[in-house]
Formats: structure tokens, C-alpha cells, sequence
């Protein structure tokens, strides 16, 4: 382990390499923290008093130890600062405050379109942020991170979304440079499905390390988290399998230029489109849910083929990717079972046995919530990292 015992230019210090063993909340002793890192118990104790005076780190009560003898062990202490949390869809805006272990302070949501473009609808949200900052009663300065999803790819590296077909003005738009005018902490941005992917980890499958969280809704998408990281690809856009093609739909025209891709057939407005075909009177992908939760023969048929369709794809996916979670979110996934059902239907007989013999295909459980919890998840990582305990001990 390497031991810088001051704060450098050049490095990470000692306190902020220490908390990456305290931040999962567990408490330790000194004499553990020394074990875990071969330091000397001294320097432990003076990076423990660091990361207390910080308040990052909280005493715990110690059930076996009582009669007025010290704390002998610590934490991560959630509450010690904040971080915002924005999932900016098509056409809302969720925006939530989190403690440092992703509980929601406080949350708002509003109808907005993407398409008012990057300086109206992030004005919205630094006002919102603020207000919520305050009723909290909580000070900006509390404030350690910003993590943002949005509804087309982005360069994580820049925060800048790149060419993105339903958000009209935003291309290359700095979205970090914009926000930091206002907030000046980190701000982190990436595609919904991706958030979405943390979001549904953290809150249903905290130890899985291999999980594809699919998103079906006006398009669709996936996340994919490999070896317990999120795997973004060279240009931002793995897990994009939208336009994959499936054999079923060779002719079907698909708004990309190509024929046959999976949005093209499975997303809601596809089989809201292969339902009026047959003469049912039905717009959305919405209402195709409506029909299916009442019962409608015709909506679960169609419902159940989408399933089929994105299980196809899935099945090159599980080959590739070996996930031991599949978890199908976004709006058809109101759906329910039928939609699922499809999925593992073809997923379960294509693939080969062993990788789907611990494979679950599942409902997301974070639903809606999912994108504005991976958009804290993403902002806590950030401020929690050996370079962000450092960035806050500087302040
Ligand atoms: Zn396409």
C-alpha cells in the first residue's frame, strides 16, 4: 500500500486512501484499520481524527463496551455532506438530494422537455436544487457533488452529450462548465440507461458484480455493469442495442435509416403501431400497458412477441457478457410478467446452460426511481474517491 502521509500535488493522502476502507459504512477499530493497512497505529489514529474533524467519519456506539470508555470504533458518517441527484428524461425531471448513502432527502418532479434545450432546463434545475438545499436547511456549501443523467449518449469524460436525437441544442453542449457557474462541485453526467443500471444495483443488488439493466420504453436500451464497474464502451454508447436487428422484423422500417432493429419492433410505440395494425384502437405505449393490465388478449400477445424480440437480442448478450441479473425497466416494464415472460422465454432456451443456470431475468425493482438513484450513486462514488476525499479536505 503506498503511504503518503501528507497531502501532495502528486498524490492521494493517507486519510482519503484510509476512508476508502470506512465508506461502506461498516464500522472498525484502529487496531483493524492498522491490520487492514500494515500502518502503525499512531498514523491510523491521526488519519481517523482527520476524517472525524472532516466529519466524514462518525464514533459508533460499541454494544460490548460500555461505562463511559471512548468509541473504539468508526464509520462513514452519511449525513456528513450532500450530493444532488437529476434524471432529466424526454419529458420530466426528477431531481433528488441525497445523504452519502443515497437515502433521498428531499425530491421533485415536474413535467419538462428536454427539447427547451440545455440553458432552460438546467436553469430549472440549479433553482431547484437550491430550494431544496434549503428547505432542508442545509448549507450549498454541504453540497459535494452533482451526478445528472439525460436521454441520449454522453462523453462521461467531458459530460458533454454527443449527437443526441431527442434533445435539440445540446450537442457538445459543457454541461459541467454550464452547472459549475451556479454549483461549484463536481458535476457528473451520463445516459439514462446507464444511471438507471447503478440506481437498480445499489438498491436490489448491491453483490452482484455482472448485471444488464434494460430499459424498454420509446426506445430501448441497456446498461451494462461487468466486474462490478459500468462498462461505457470507447465512444460512450455500449449497451446500446436498440438497433440490433431481429429476424422477425426484416422489413420493418426503423427511424435510424436501417430496417429491422429491435426499437423497431419491441418499444412501446412499435407495438402500440403493430396493435393498430390489427385494428385495435390504441396511441401509445402507455395505453398498450392500459390495455394489458385490463386483461386485453391482443396487448398481451403483443406484449409477450416484444418480450421474445428483446430476448433475442439478449440471448447474444448473456453469451457475450455472462450477467448473472438481467433487470427489464422503463415504462412497458409496467407491463409486468408478460413482457418478462417473453424475455426469458428465448433467453432460457437459446442460450447454453451454464449461462443461465444462476441467471435471473427480473422487473426492475428502483421502477421509476431507478435513474435518479444511479444519479446519486454516480455522484457519491465521485465524492467519496480517494480524489474527492482530498478535493473536500482542501475546501
Ligand atoms: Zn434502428
Amino acid at each position: 500500500m503506498v503511504d503518503i502521509s501528507r497531502g501532495s500535488a502528486l498524490g492521494i493522502s493517507g486519510a482519503s486512501e484510509l476512508f476508502q476502507l470506512l465508506r461502506d459504512g461498516v464500522p472498525r477499530t484502529r487496531a483493524s484499520l492498522a491490520l487492514a493497512t500494515g500502518l502503525a497505529r499512531s498514523t491510523v489514529a491521526a488519519r481517523v481524527d482527520e476524517l472525524m474533524r472532516l466529519g466524514l467519519v462518525t464514533p459508533v456506539s460499541d454494544a460490548a463496551s460500555t461505562g463511559g470508555r471512548p468509541p473504539s470504533q468508526f464509520a462513514l458518517n452519511p449525513a456528513a455532506r450532500i450530493v444532488l441527484a437529476a434524471d432529466l428524461g424526454a419529458s420530466h425531471a426528477s431531481l433528488a438530494v441525497t445523504d452519502l448513502a443515497g437515502s433521498v432527502l428531499a425530491q421533485r418532479r415536474e413535467r419538462m422537455d428536454i427539447a427547451q434545450g440545455p440553458e432552460a432546463v438546467l436553469g430549472w434545475m440549479v433553482d431547484a436544487a437550491l430550494a431544496l438545499i434549503a428547505e432542508l436547511g442545509r448549507d450549498r456549501r454541504d453540497l459535494v457533488a452533482i451526478g445528472i443523467g439525460v436521454p441520449g449518449p454522453v462523453e462521461h469524460s467531458t459530460g458533454r452529450p454527443v449527437n443526441p436525437p431527442i434533445m435539440p441544442g445540446w450537442n457538445r453542449f459543457d454541461v459541467p462548465g454550464w452547472v459549475q457557474q451556479h454549483l461549484e462541485v463536481p458535476v457528473l453526467v451520463d445516459n439514462d440507461v446507464n444511471i438507471m443500471a447503478l440506481g437498480e444495483r445499489a438498491l436490489a443488488w448491491p453483490h452482484v458484480e455482472h448485471l444488464v439493466f434494460v430499459k424498454v420504453a420509446t426506445g430501448i436500451g441497456s446498461g451494462i455493469i461487468s466486474g462490478g464497474l459500468l462498462q461505457r464502451g470507447a465512444q460512450g454508447i455500449a449497451g446500446d442495442i436498440g438497433h440490433v436487428r431481429v429476424a422477425r422484423g426484416a422489413d420493418v422500417p426503423c427511424h435510424c435509416g436501417n430496417r429491422g432493429c429491435l426499437e423497431a419492433l419491441a418499444s412501446g410505440p412499435a407495438i402500440a403501431r403493430a396493435l393498430r395494425e390489427q385494428g385495435v384502437d390504441v396511441r401509445t405505449g402507455g395505453e398498450v400497458v392500459d390495455l394489458v393490465k385490463r386483461g386485453d388478449l391482443d396487448a398481451i400477445q403483443a406484449v409477450r412477441q416484444a418480450g421474445r424480440d428483446i430476448g433475442e437480442v439478449l440471448t447474444a448478450c448473456v453469451s457475450l457478457i455472462n450477467p448473472s441479473v438481467i433487470a427489464i425497466g422503463g415504462s412497458m416494464a409496467r407491463a409486468g410478467e408478460h413482457l418478462i415472460a417473453g424475455v426469458r422465454e428465448v433467453v432460457y432456451t437459446r442460450s447454453m446452460p451454464l449461462a443461465t443456470e444462476h441467471l435471473a431475468i427480473v422487473q426492475s425493482a428502483a421502477a421509476e426511481n431507478a435513474a435518479v438513484l444511479g444519479a446519486a450513486m454516480l455522484a457519491i462514488h465521485h465524492a467519496l474517491s480517494p480524489e474527492g476525499i482530498d478535493a473536500l479536505a482542501a475546501r
